[in-house]
């Protein structure tokens, strides 16, 4: 039998990781430039949002008291163009979208509900005090928060920030990221493969999935087998935030990552986790660096990334919530369970009316990275006896 106990579970190595992560230092950043990125403090309002009273809509400003009747259209009010005095009984004043509403207004009727006509507005209906006028500070009051800590920044955070006022942003620095790949096998892509040989896809998948994730990477010249270009190669990436390797952290005679690791002083966390693919993962820290081994097989390389990596990067820019964020879906097909590790599959999404469904590809080994090109999903399968019927509720992680 084998023996489940001995091997880390999925959660716990995931938490291990995270419980290693400190944030790093926040640095200013001009909000045009803040995409992806991180809040190392709540944003606070510069205004209130709206600043002012504000038009929902081209038409009258007037007293609501006035109403219905035929009111005198005394100035235009356009957007950034506020009338020159405040409005008195009977008048009305003609009104844009944004505009400010004038003093002794408590209402605009819109535009396409009044007909006017020799400068005087007709107003049949009675309009109801404070119709069409944004008060200031619904939105936001100047001084609130408008984004928290730990928030990613996405357009519409960055559009609350822009519209509050805030030019500039503190955000933890990007970590920087060492990738290197080893395999004496390893030929770059677009080169000719002699027997025995096959192309390195590894770094340029892992900078794409950590660049992806905010980080600053930096591809080290992939290594062969060899104890010294290892050590030469690991001390390198170990000077950085995060060293990721691929490769080479199994247990036959050619796999050296760890050895020269300890060697550099990195301190093993753990190594091999109850998953599949990637079971001989490993994770250690030398200072703050984090030292991530991913196994070689490109699939398992691509798993390791988001479950390990990625959150870990999401949580040295200070993320609230570093992932990985899984979502709920039911499988299109009946899958067999393993007994000794969490498997996570990789499978297709559609969404339908009745929720998302999860379909495995054909061909679920760890080498089969084109097969794994045809996913949008990892299916998390807890490990467990027997097969997950085809509906089963599962949880999957959206691959982009
Ligand atoms: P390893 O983890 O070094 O034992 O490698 C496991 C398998 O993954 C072997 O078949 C390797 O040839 C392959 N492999 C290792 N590194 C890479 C890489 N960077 N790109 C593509 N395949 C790799
Ligand atoms: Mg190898």
């Amino acid at each position: 039998m084998t023996p489940v106990e001995e091997i880390l579970a999925l959660a716990d190595a995931q938490a291990a990781v995270l419980a290693r992560v400190r944030p790093l230092e926040a640095e200013t950043v001009p909000l045009a430039a803040s995409a992806g990125r991180f809040l190392a403090e709540a944003a606070r309002a510069a205004v209130d949002l709206p600043p002012f009273r504000s038009s929902a809509m081209d038409g009258y400003a007037l007293r609501s008291a006035d109403t219905p009747g035929r009111l005198p259209v005394v100035f235009r009010i356009a957007a950034g163009a506020p009338a020159d005095r405040s409005l008195a009984p009977g008048e009305a004043m003609a009104i844009a979208t944004g505009g400010v509403v004038p003093e002794g207004a408590d209402a605009v009727v819109q535009r396409e509900l009044v007909v006017e006509q020799d400068n005087a507005v007709e107003v049949a209906a009675p309009v109801a005090a404070g119709a069409n006028v944004r008060e200031p500070g619904r939105d936001v009051a100047a001084g609130a928060v408008v984004v928290d800590s730990g928030r990613r920044l996405g357009a519409a955070q960055i559009g609350a920030l822009a519209a509050a006022g805030i030019g500039e942003v503190s955000c933890a620095r990007r970590p920087r990221v060492a990738i290197l790949a080893t395999g004496t096998e390893l030929r770059e892509p677009g080169s000719r493969l002699r027997p025995g040989e096959i192309y390195e896809s590894n770094g340029a998948m892992l900078t794409a999935q950590l660049s992806a994730a905010g980080a600053e990477v930096t591809r080290l010249e992939p290594v062969a087998d060899d104890e010294s270009a290892h050590r030469r190669a690991l001390a390198q990436g170990l000077e950085l935030d995060v060293l990721v390797t691929s490769g080479g952290v199994s247990v036959g005679p050619h796999d050296l990552v760890r050895g020269i690791e300890a060697e550099l002083g990195v301190e093993e966390v753990f190594w091999r986790v109850a998953v599949r693919p990637g079971k001989p993962v490993s994770f250690g820290v030398r200072g703050a660096t984090l030292v991530f081994g991913l196994p070689g097989n490109p699939v398992s390389s691509l798993v390791g990334c988001e479950l390990f990596v990625k959150p870990a990067l999401a949580a040295l820019q200070g993320a609230a919530d570093p992932g990985p964020r899984l979502a709920a879906g039911r499988l299109g097909a009946a899958v067999a369970r393993n007994e000794a590790r969490d498997d996570l599959l990789r499978a297709r999404s559609a969404t339908t009316e009745t929720g998302v469904v999860l379909e495995p590809v054909a061909g679920q080994e760890s080498h089969m990275i084109v097969r794994a090109a045809e996913a949008d999903a990892l299916v998390l399968v807890p490990r467990g006896r027997g097969e997950l019927p085809a509906g089963s509720v599962v949880r999957y992680l959206p691959l982009d």
